[in-house]
């Protein structure tokens, strides 16, 4: 296969900006991809807080003064350039001051409310990509888009750029990487956003609901289409799961590819992690007890290295299923068995959760706060890893859980379905415990499965080990996505 020409973009791109697993995968793929000796190069916003000195930006002549307009009002970005650490991966940053130069991403942290500009600070951010390739006189074979923030630039292509020679032979190719997010606006904000009156009103691409939804636009004018495992493919052309998109999904299913994320194991690994009080592999599992040691200190709890300890990592958001938690706390607790939680998001939950530690708190503790060393030594020290999602578009912990020997007990949906596979006690085969249900009963079953299997010490081992033989490096998911865009590049 040809070498492509690859223009990711997202709006945010480990370690530069982070809020969430967009990030690392914004990072983590175009890694592999360069790897894989494609020509891809990144784009994203210029915020405040990416320091020009800590990644050695340089400025691109060429991307001194980018003109970018939409609904007759011109703004002027300007690009610099870095490479991704570690990587020869080029990045292109693109400022637009009165749109990026400010404190946060998509929020004010000083009132933790969304900034009201969002559409148009991202809508000019897609145009200004677009625009900068021209500048670069760099024709991409595709533009790889991330979420509702880059939707645009399919849509630009295909209208504002369509008769442009330079194009001709750029396609595009959408991620999804959560649906709860879609980039909703008033409708009439349609004009400043260039986008055209027959779009935005009912019948059209970018209207929903008698509002402005900018990922359906996205979705109805990419070529290809994916999203981030392929049970999360199959369940958002259904209404439980689609946010209102699964009308538009199933119109482009025959587009519509699920890819797996990938895991970083230069960073998730117990045989290298910094983090850990021991490092151990497959063979030396007798270690990860001086971890649950080191973690029961950390979040206080008495050590009792036979006790099973339950570990969370997660936002305290509806999504993940804390309610599940909450409302079946005293009955886990009952089990005698121990729990710690980290995460950040919600005050009802932080303030449930916090109720329920000062109750048992010989058996659950937890910590509110965004602490990546903490994260590493709950996957190094606890014995099972609890995800009780009420969706999950593909998950991380699990499969980093797998890795770590923290035998993953998870809810049947999405990316969570497609990477723990249940434990048969008849076969003896299977890496966690799952459960489809979404109540406390079902969450309970799985979880007294996974007690009943940790009293066998044989047993437990073989569950773990099963799961720390599992690879999913970012190669393999890197060589679907190549596929994908070999598809897209065929389409008319
Ligand atoms: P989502 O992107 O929906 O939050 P993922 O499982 O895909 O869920 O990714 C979450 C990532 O963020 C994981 O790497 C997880 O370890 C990390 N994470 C979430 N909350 C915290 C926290 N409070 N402290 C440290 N890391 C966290």
């Amino acid at each position: 296969m040809e070498s492509l020409k690859i223009c990711f973009v997202s709006s945010e791109v480990s370690p530069f900006a982070k809020t969430g697993g967009l990030a690392d995968v914004a990072a983590a793929l175009p890694a592999a991809l360069k790897n894989m000796e494609q020509d891809v190069r990144l784009m994203m916003p210029k915020y405040r807080m990416i320091n020009d000195r800590k990644y050695v930006l340089r400025d691109v002549i060429r991307l001194r003064e980018v003109h970018v307009e939409l609904g007759g009002k011109v703004r002027t970005a300007s690009g610099k350039t870095a490479f991704l650490p570690n990587t020869k991966v080029h990045v292109y940053f693109l400022f637009i001051p009165e749109l990026f130069d400010r404190k946060g991403i998509y929020q004010d942290p000083a009132t933790g409310k969304d900034f009201e500009d969002n559409a148009e600070r991202f809508a000019y951010f897609s145009k200004a990509v677009v625009e900068t390739l021209k500048l670069l006189y760099w024709q991409p074979d595709i533009i790889h888009c991330n979420e509702w923030q880059t939707a645009l630039i399919p849509y630009y292509l295909k209208t504002v750029y369509a008769d442009e020679e330079f194009f001709q032979g750029t396609k595009t190719v959408l991620t999804l990487h959560n649906l709860a997010y879609q980039g909703i606006f008033p409708l009439d904000l349609a004009p400043q956003l260039g986008i055209e009156e027959n779009e935005a009103q009912p019948g059209g691409a970018f209207e929903l609901n008698g509002q402005l939804n900018l990922l359906k636009g996205g979705i109805l004018y990419a070529d290809a289409i994916t999203t981030v495992s392929e049970r999360y493919a199959q369940e958002i052309t259904t209404a439980e799961f689609g946010f209102g998109l699964e009308g538009v999904l199933k119109q482009r299913q025959k587009d519509l590819y699920g890819i797996l994320n990938g895991v970083d194991y230069s960073v998730w690994n117990p045989e290298t992690d910094r983090y850990l009080a021991a490092k151990y592999d497959a063979k030396s599992l007798d270690k990860k007890v001086e971890n649950k040691k080191a973690l029961c200190n950390q979040f206080k709890l008495p050590f009792q290295a036979e006790t099973p300890l339950i570990g969370m990592v997660t936002r305290l958001v509806e999504q993940k299923g804390i309610d599940l938690v909450v409302d079946g706390i005293d009955e886990l607790m009952k089990r005698g068995i121990q729990m710690v939680i980290l995460g950040t998001g919600e005050e009802k939950y932080q303030t449930a959760l916090k109720a329920a530690a000062e109750k048992y708190p010989e058996q659950l503790a937890v910590h509110f706060k965004f602490d990546e060393k903490l994260a590493h030594l709950i996957e190094g020290g606890a014995d099972m890893f609890l995800m009780p999602s009420r969706f999950e578009p593909c998950g991380l912990n699990q499969m980093y859980s797998l890795k770590y020997g923290t035998v993953p007990i998870v809810r049947e949906t999405g990316g969570l379905a497609d990477t723990v596979e249940n434990f048969d006690p008849q076969t003896g085969k299977g890496t966690g415990f799952t459960f489809q249900e979404f109540s406390v009963e079902a969450m309970l079953d799985a979880v007294d499965r996974a007690l009943g299997a940790f009293q066998d010490k044989a047993t437990w081992a073989k569950i773990q080990k099963a799961g720390m033989r599992k690879d999913f490096s970012w190669e393999n998911s890197a060589k679907k996505y190549l596929k994908v865009y070999e598809k897209a590049k065929k389409k008319k």
